[in-house]
C-alpha cells in the first residue's frame, strides 16, 4: 500500500484521516517518521496553511504528505473563528476555552448558521500538488450536546445528520463532515 505521511500533531485529525483513507493508503504519523515539528501556520487562507504543512513534512521525510487545514466559519461573527479556529480562545488555549469563547460571542446572536471547512493538500516529493476541499453546514448550539469528537464538535449541529457532530458515530460524522467530503474529493481527483 502506498505510504502517505499525515502532516498533523492533532491525534483526532490523524484518526479521522485514517478512518477515511486507511483502506486505500498506509497513513503514517509524524511520530512514525520520527519527526517532531511545530509548523508555523502563517498563511492567510486554509489552502495556504495546508500547503505550508504538507510541503514542510515532505521536505523533512522525503515522502508524500497530506495536510488538512480546517476550521469553523460563523457568518454572524464575520467568518470567525475561521483560519484561527485552533487558537480562538488565545495563543495557548485548548478546545474547552475555544468553545467557551464561541458561546460567549454568540450569546445575543440570533443567526447561528455556521459551516466547517477543510482544505486538503497532498504534496509529492517532485513538488506535485493535489488539493481538494469540503464543507459541512449547520448551526451553533446554545449549549454543548454530545461527548464524542473533538474541537467544536459538541457545539456544531449538523443539518445533514440532524444532531451534533459530538453525538454522531465516527462513520456518521465522516460521511458528511468537511474533512470526509474533502478527502473523498481528493480520492476522486487522484483516480482521474
Ligand atoms: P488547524 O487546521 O490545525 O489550524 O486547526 C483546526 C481547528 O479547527 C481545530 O483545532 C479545531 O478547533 C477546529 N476543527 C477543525 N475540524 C474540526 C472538526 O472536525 N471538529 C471540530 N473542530 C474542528
Amino acid at each position: 500500500m502506498k505510504e502517505i505521511v499525515a502532516a498533523t500533531n492533532n491525534p483526532d485529525k490523524l484518526r479521522e484521516i485514517r478512518e477515511i483513507l486507511g483502506t486505500k493508503f498506509s497513513i503514517l504519523s509524524l511520530k512514525d517518521e520520527g519527526v517532531s515539528v511545530e509548523i508555523v501556520e502563517n498563511g492567510l487562507s486554509f489552502y495556504d496553511n495546508a500547503l505550508i504543512k504538507a510541503k514542510t513534512v515532505t521536505e523533512l521525510t522525503g515522502k508524500p504528505s497530506l495536510a488538512d487545514d480546517s476550521g469553523l466559519i460563523v457568518p454572524a461573527l464575520g467568518g470567525a473563528p475561521g483560519i484561527y479556529s485552533a487558537r480562538y480562545g488565545g495563543e495557548d488555549c485548548d478546545s474547552l476555552l475555544n468553545r467557551a469563547k464561541l458561546l460567549k460571542e454568540m450569546k445575543d446572536i440570533e443567526n447561528r448558521d455556521a459551516s466547517f471547512y477543510s482544505s486538503i493538500v497532498l504534496f509529492f516529493p517532485d513538488s506535485t500538488v493535489v488539493s481538494a476541499e469540503g464543507e459541512a453546514k449547520g448551526m451553533i448550539l446554545k449549549e454543548e450536546q454530545g461527548t464524542k469528537g473533538f474541537g467544536y464538535d459538541s457545539l456544531f449541529f449538523s443539518f445533514a445528520l440532524k444532531k451534533s457532530f459530538a453525538e454522531a458515530t465516527p462513520e456518521e460524522k465522516n460521511s458528511v463532515s468537511h474533512r470526509g467530503v474533502a478527502l473523498k474529493n481528493l480520492l476522486k481527483k487522484l483516480s482521474e
